[in-house]
């Protein structure tokens, strides 16, 4: 009995039961436990975010983090959200989670300006929450919700999400930009990236992917990047470098022409009290 797990199968609709025997391989009954025990991860309390610094080289400063959602199972212990997302995409909890981190980014964030410090916050948004919340209304009872300044919140998005051309999503997200709230276009340069598109897409800067920095030794590579550089220029977008894990990945993206960057050479993501005595530590 102990190899049969039973589970709310969505596939087969409502209420109706599909049991699993030990044939199921081992990543599929994981799986089938995440996506039981997400709905229990906010109200059990499992569920954290860390922060990540955005840096801008040119002067040595933060200018903001990126919120990271973390969730600490019972039995797995902490998750990915590289796992648990996608899983909550299907799903249906993407929702919750996501209204759940944007209101934990922007209490912090408020918090923070009670303590002086001054520190856009960025929340992560996946294209299904697109299609099942009107967020622009709640990013705005958000903003409400918490006396936020909207000029203190970034939405990052990921290609599919606009190249999924899909008009109520576009809407969605100049409504965002309306309110005051920046749009970044995360992974830029991964799936589906059709520069024509730039022009016409309702975003304020581009996240450079971690492939390209992962292979920047390659002319090749250098030359993408330049080329990035060259149409975000002109076309008023900003541009951001994710993954920069070495002294000499800073060094080169710098020399490209790009002096904003984010990666585990400047810090690691990490929970609001370390990223607060970081930045004390790094103001002495
Ligand atoms: P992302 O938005 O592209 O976030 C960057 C990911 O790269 C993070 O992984 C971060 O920890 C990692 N990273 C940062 N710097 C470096 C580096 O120098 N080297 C390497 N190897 N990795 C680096 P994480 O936290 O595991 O998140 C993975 C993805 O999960 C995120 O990719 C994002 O797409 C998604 N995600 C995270 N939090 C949320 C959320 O609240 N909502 C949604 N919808 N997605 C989220
Ligand atoms: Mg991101
Ligand atoms: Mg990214
Ligand atoms: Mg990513």
């Amino acid at each position: 009995e102990a190899d049969i797990a039973m589970y709310k199968a969505k596939e087969l609709g409502r209420n109706q039961l599909a049991i699993y025997s030990s044939e199921m391989g081992t990543v599929e009954v994981r799986k089938m436990e995440i996506e039981q025990d997400l709905p229990l991860s906010m109200t059990r309390d499992q569920l954290f975010v860390e922060y990540q610094p955005k840096m801008d080289v040119k002067e040595n400063r933060i200018i903001g983090v990126e919120t990271l959602l973390r969730w600490e199972h019972p039995k797995f212990g902490v998750i990915s959200p590289s796992e648990f997302i996608p899983i909550a995409e299907v799903s249906g909890v993407i929702a919750e989670l996501t209204k759940w981190t944007l209101e934990e980014a922007c209490s912090q964030c408020k918090q923070w300006q009670r303590q002086g410090i001054d520190l856009p916050v960025a929340v992560n948004l996946s294209v299904k929450l697109f299609q099942s919340i009107n967020v622009s209304q709640f990013v705005h009872h958000i903003l409400t919700k918490y006396q936020l300044d909207p000029k203190y919140l970034e939405v990052e998005v990921t290609e599919s999400v606009i190249y999924s051309n899909q008009e109520a999503i576009y809407r969605q997200l100049h409504d965002i930009r309306t309110l005051g709230v920046r749009v970044s276009m995360d992974d830029f340069g991964t799936g589906y990236s059709s520069i024509s598109l730039l022009d016409s897409l309702p975003i304020d800067t581009l996240k450079l992917d971690k492939s390209f920095v992962d292979h920047i030794e390659e002319e090749n590579k250098q030359i993408l990047i330049e080329g990035i550089l060259f149409i975000a220029d002109k076309l008023g977008l900003e541009v951001i470098a994710e993954g920069i894990e070495t002294k000499r990945d800073e060094e080169i993206v710098k020399k490209l022409g790009c002096f904003v960057m984010q990666g585990y050479y400047y810090r690691q993501p990490v929970c609001a009290k370390e990223l607060v005595e970081w930045i004390h530590q790094r103001r002495m």
